[in-house]
């Protein structure tokens, strides 16, 4: 799922975004020990997680280089890289952007977030957690686009990384935040049953960082953790229009300008005052089919079921 945790300090500090030329290299698989590319932290990371120091598993692609520290097998580490591999083609040819290479993965034991993360020397690295032997597969994408298109206004990253996921695979029930419905059906059934937040809130920074999927214990979503689910969505509308309606040359000028940390009004702001009721406006007119959301979320998951009758309520 899709939460970035970047720690604030680092991540003034690095280039945005990442424009690092593919290589063209031969597609083949690679494998070595974990200590050809950092035996201490590999350890320190292993003793941890997983109580033993057995070695890493690296898989080497032409873009990735996927280590294994978890209880996934080898085969489970091959098919994220060829799913990665897959992914990139689709977005690139969606997204004038050159990813770089090779982009770092790590499939750990644990129930924590997947998000990407500063790396060293620059750039992102994806963490993917692995929970009772699955590997959180529908998150790879998400993370992807984060790690190809680098650190912006937080609004901004999420809205980019939600929509362009959604575009390349709609239907695709397991992905968090939509669950398969369009993001344009999340935001006209909140416009019509009172739960819209205002944009001006929605790309604050502090409008994503909750931790409702790090509480599996927990039987709802707060307040804060409702408000979260819907600023993935409504930030992932509004890009898409933005996308559509003003340019791609516009959002990512805008896109390099924000940041992650800064004083970020002034440079989206005029933005959200241009466009937020347009925006509105043009999915409260369009024909948009909306499915109650106990249809669409995982209901089995007490957090989403309260979400649900929340939602379905009004
Ligand atoms: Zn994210």
């Amino acid at each position: 799922m899709p939460i970035i945790i970047a720690p604030l300090s680092y991540a003034r500090a690095l280039p945005q975004p990442n424009r690092v030329t593919m290589p063209r290299a031969t597609y083949g698989w690679g494998y070595a020990g974990w200590d050809r590319i950092g035996p201490r932290r590999a350890h320190t990371t292993l003793d941890t997680v997983g109580g033993t120091t057995r070695r890493a598993e690296i898989v080497t692609t032409t873009n990735f280089v996927v280590q294994n520290r978890s209880s996934a097998t080898i085969e489970q580490t091959r098919a994220v890289a060829e799913q990665l591999e897959g992914h990139l083609v689709a977005l690139t040819q969606r997204l004038p952007l050159e990813a770089p290479s090779p982009i770092q993965v790590r499939l750990i034991d644990g129930g924590f977030i997947p998000h990407a993360a500063p790396a060293p020397g620059g750039g992102m690295l994806m963490n993917i957690p692995v929970v009772d032997g699955n590997v959180a597969k529908d998150s790879l994408l998400h993370e992807l686009i984060h790690v190809v298109s680098g650190f912006s206004n937080v609004g901004l990253m999420e809205g980019l990384a939600v929509h362009a996921d959604q575009a390349i695979q709609p239907h695709n029930r397991g992905v968090f935040p939509a669950f398969g419905q369009s993001v344009d059906a999340w935001t006209k059934m909140f416009i019509d049953n009172g739960h819209y937040v205002p944009l001006s809130r929605v790309f604050a920074a502090k409008a994503f960082f909750t931790d409702a999927h790090a509480r599996p214990n927990a039987s709802e979503f707060s307040e804060g953790d409702v408000f979260s689910w819907q600023a993935y969505i409504e930030a992932a509308s509004f890009v898409r229009w933005l996308l559509d309606n003003v340019g791609w040359e516009e959002f990512w000028r805008v896109y390099q300008e924000a940041s992650l940390t800064g004083p970020n009004y002034a440079v989206i702001g005029p933005l959200l005052d241009a466009y937020e009721d347009v925006w509105k406006a043009s999915l409260s007119q369009a024909s948009i089919p909306v499915l109650p959301a106990r249809d669409v979320l995982p209901v089995r998951d007490p957090k989403f079921a309260h979400l649900a009758a929340l939602m379905d309520s009004e």
